[in-house]
């Protein structure tokens, strides 16, 4: 397994292994991984003949006011778990080499017309967040020139942007949405459950647990004469004694994320809630 920090070399090297006919998978994360993370890996080792996957805390992405220097960085332990899974090449840049002085470019998806996808949900609560990551990933998936680049739909609306990203400028690279892992009690694996103490995350587990009752009440036929607006304020009223603070509990659309009133055959159930000071956000796919 090689580890790589210059983007320079980083690109030379994903380059010549393309013009060598190799098709490269290529797994963005923020590190401090989980077997969400691994997850991906692991299918992209399977479709790939080479495997690339960044370890970048993307400054860009966090707001000033977030967990930008607490985030988790347990690098070593991201290098054994990933020699197990038969990387070929960790990139792991400083934030300098990715955005060096100067730098002034930045890839908003959704600046020519509002869209809930860009201006909704975590959009709305966390303001520049998706600009930094697009900036963030459209500069990795240049330098890492994958013909298969795999996301998790833990973030849904992470996953829609950099889908429509990679659409609206013709990057030659599959996208991949792949299945959110859990816990065993079903609370999404996130970097971010290490801030959590026994009791929040304990609470914690609520989260996942109203949103696979929302999932499976919407999914009853007698949901279809109620409006969804009931439903929804029931799971919030579930949730509310658990969690600190809701920052959204929805029912949307599974490609635009607007915010349904009727039931659809498809839909998403979304919720972003604070445990304490740590921010949560999970999702379930409604098939009615
Ligand atoms: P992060 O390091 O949090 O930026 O995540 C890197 C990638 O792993 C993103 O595409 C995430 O959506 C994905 N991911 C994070 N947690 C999970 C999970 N529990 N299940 C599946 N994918 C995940």
């Amino acid at each position: 397994m090689n580890i790589l920090q210059s983007p320079k070399v980083f690109q030379q090297t994903m380059m010549s292994l393309r013009q060598k006919g190799k098709s490269i998978g290529f797994v963005p994360t923020l590190g401090a991984l989980h077997e969400g993370h691994l997850s991906l890996v692991r299918k992209a080792r399977r479709e790939n003949d080479v495997v690339a996957v960044s370890i970048f805390v993307n400054p860009l992405q966090f707001g000033p006011k977030e967990d930008f220097k607490k985030y988790p960085r347990p690098l070593k332990r991201d290098k054994e778990l990933l020699k197990k899974e038969k990387v070929d090449y960790i990139f792991h840049p400083s934030a300098k080499a990715m955005f060096p002085q100067g730098f002034n470019t930045a890839v908003q998806v959704g600046a020519i017309r509002k869209s809930p996808l860009q201006n909704s949900l975590c959009a709305k609560s966390r303001p520049g967040h998706f600009q930094g990551v697009a900036t963030g990933v459209i500069k990795l998936l240049n330098l890492a020139q994958p013909e298969n680049v795999y996301f998790g739909a833990k973030d849904f609306q992470q996953a829609l942007m950099i889908e429509k990203m990679i659409r609206d400028v013709n990057l030659a690279i599959r996208f991949h949405r792949c299945p959110t892992v859990r816990e065993t009690d079903g609370l999404a694996m996130s970097s971010r459950n290490s801030y959590l103490s026994a009791d929040q995350r304990r609470r914690a587990q609520a989260i996942s647990r109203v949103l696979f009752w929302l999932q499976d009440q919407a999914s009853r036929p007698a949901a279809r004469a109620r409006k969804l607006a009931s439903l929804k304020q029931l799971a919030r009223r579930k949730l509310i004694p658990f969690v600190t603070h809701i920052d959204y509990l929805d029912i949307v659309d599974l490609e635009t994320l607007e915010p349904l009133k009727k039931i659809q055959r498809m839909m998403l159930a979304v919720v972003a809630c604070y445990v304490g000071k740590t921010r949560l956000i999970d999702n379930v796919i409604i098939h009615t």
